[in-house]
């Protein structure tokens, strides 16, 4: 095939259209950046994977306006809990303020990647299905990939930042200048649909015998996911089709007596190989989703941790591109980002041992449980799983809010009550001025990328004026009482220089 040369431009170039890229891509349009997504799959795949939501994914969806939920809840001290297992065992209790919507949710990863793709598409992100990036060339002003179509026809296309969210085994990474920390896998895992004729055969849920573990989401009406734990080491070829007979033989050997099993579809192998890139970026690469983090698909993390990464980087990149911030509010994406995930490698590490049914493990076993049975070391545990005690790092001139999650609170404004989910739905950073603050409210800090929003109260416990990023995180809280220097100093530090007054009275 004749290769042909197409040079094209775009501003940010999203490699991989799994759910973290189409979602960051989502997020660059929604300020009007040029931004192509490569992908090389035609179609959204069906397999499962992804299915477990948790409240700090769910509340980032839904400050965007994707998932929704009424509103209603108004008391921020009421808390919603769920009951939710650490490596099978039912140790936990997941916890959420009422205010920001379901503590956990079960919504199938082809589901959330189909609506992410179509609101990219809508927003207006240029999709390239079945183009294949092959090779990157990064220069001090851009980098050029060259991208394969489905005819295998080559083009070049130059893009001022590239963003790998290309999977596991990301071009981007390999490419670029990215250091890696791995832990080889020490189990074997496949997952299959299939129906139960007979489903008091196998239990639902979690369970555990001296050879290993199933997990039974059962429909009795269909077809029912099933994956198989074994501990006895990792598959030698882990692309190896799987037959009806092999994964058959895996329950039956797990469970101790025959299950009978029917139409099996949408196999796969995993296992806990971990791995996490040290760096996120170099110079205008940048990794995100699987591409930075992969982990044994335990407790439903990894796509919660990379829908995350998406939007941290997408306002980042938006500042430095639209409103003059400095290039340096890219490193803060991995200074935030990348604890997080090796949090997630960590714990999902520890799930695996505590797995693993050998004798030798019972004591790390018998010690964990313990823990978690006290509160304080449940609480903690369990807010790591579900994203709930992230707290980005922030200076103390900042104001003690700096770098937390604001609740999702209904305020009063001129407009009426209106939520802060709904508030951040646009992706524009938002400052809440309390009406007793307003009189001291700087005009200078007017700024293309924040919104200014008079609110008649800010509860008590909460400083007068708060400037959110548009991810939720405070970015400054305070009082302007004593003049705004401080925030002027967040608002540069986080999204550039206010504009000037002769443009703002164009703007
Ligand atoms: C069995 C299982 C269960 C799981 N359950 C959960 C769960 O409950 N909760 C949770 O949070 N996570 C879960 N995960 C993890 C989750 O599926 C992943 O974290 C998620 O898929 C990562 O999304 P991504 O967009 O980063 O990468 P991917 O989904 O891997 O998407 C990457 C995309 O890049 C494309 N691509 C790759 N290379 C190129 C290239 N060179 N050019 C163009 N395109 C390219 C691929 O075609 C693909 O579409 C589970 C994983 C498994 C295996």
């Amino acid at each position: 095939m004749a290769a042909q040369q197409v040079d094209q431009h775009c501003e940010v170039a999203v490699v991989g259209g799994g759910p973290v890229g189409m979602l960051l891509a989502g997020e660059l349009r929604l300020h009007g950046v040029d931004v192509v997504v490569i992908e090389s799959k035609l179609e959204v795949s069906r397999q499962p994977k992804a299915g477990t939501y948790h409240a700090r994914a769910i509340q980032t969806l839904a400050r965007r306006g994707i998932l929704r939920f009424p509103l209603g809840e108004t008391d921020h001290t009421k808390i919603s809990r769920e009951p939710f297992q650490f490596a099978g065992y039912p140790w936990l209790g997941l916890r959420t303020a009422a205010v920001e919507g379901p503590v956990m949710i079960g919504l199938a990863q082809a589901d959330l990647e189909r609506a992410l793709s179509e609101r990219a598409a809508t927003l207006g992100v240029t999709i390239r299905r079945g183009h294949t990036v092959r090779e990157l060339h990064s220069m001090t002003d851009g980098v050029v990939l060259t991208v394969t179509d489905e005819d295998g026809v080559e083009r070049s296309l130059r893009a001022n930042y590239v963003v790998g969210c290309d999977g596991a085994r990301s071009i981007v990474r390999t490419h670029g200048r990215f250091e890696t920390v791995e832990y080889p896998p020490t189990m074997r895992a496949m997952l299959g649909m299939a129906r139960l004729p007979h489903p008091e055969q196998l239990r639902p849920g979690w369970q555990q015998t001296p050879r290993g573990w199933t997990l039974l989401n059962l429909n009795r009406f269909g077809s029912s996911r099933i994956i198989t734990f074994e501990f006895d080491g990792p598959d030698a070829d882990r692309r190896k089709p799987i037959t009806a007979a092999e994964f058959g033989a895996a329950v039956d050997r797990i469970v101790g007596s025959h299950v009978e099993l029917a139409d099996l579809e949408y196999t796969s192998r995993f296992n806990d190989f971990s791995r996490l890139a040290r760096n996120y970026r170099d110079g205008r690469l940048f990794l995100a989703g699987d591409a930075a983090h992969v982990h044994f698909p335990l407790g439903g993390q990894g796509l919660n941790t990379g829908l995350q990464d998406a939007v941290n980087l997408g306002w980042k990149l938006v500042a430095v591109l639209r409103y003059g911030a400095q290039s340096a509010l890219l490193d803060t994406y991995m200074a935030e980002r990348q604890p997080v995930a090796a949090q997630v490698v960590d714990n999902t590490r520890v799930q695996s041992m505590l797995m693993n049914p050998r004798a030798e493990h019972n004591s790390l076993r018998a010690f964990i449980g313990d823990l978690l049975s006290s509160p304080d070391a449940h609480d903690r545990v369990a807010d790591v799983i579900n994203g709930e005690s992230l707290r980005y790092p922030a200076t103390e001139d900042a104001g003690q809010h700096a770098g937390s999650f604001f609740r999702n609170l209904t305020l009063d404004t001129t407009d009426g009550p209106i939520t802060v989910a709904e508030l951040l739905t646009a992706g524009r950073s938002v400052l809440l001025v309390s009406a007793r603050e307003a009189a001291h409210a700087d005009t200078e800090l007017h700024h293309g990328l924040i919104d200014v929003v008079l609110v008649e109260r800010i509860p008590e416990d909460l400083p007068p004026t708060v400037l959110l990023r548009p991810d939720g995180y405070v970015a400054w809280s305070g009082s302007l009482r004593g003049g705004a220097a401080g925030l002027r100093e967040a608002v540069v530090r986080w999204f550039g220089a206010p504009l000037p007054a002769a443009t703002r009275e164009l703007s």
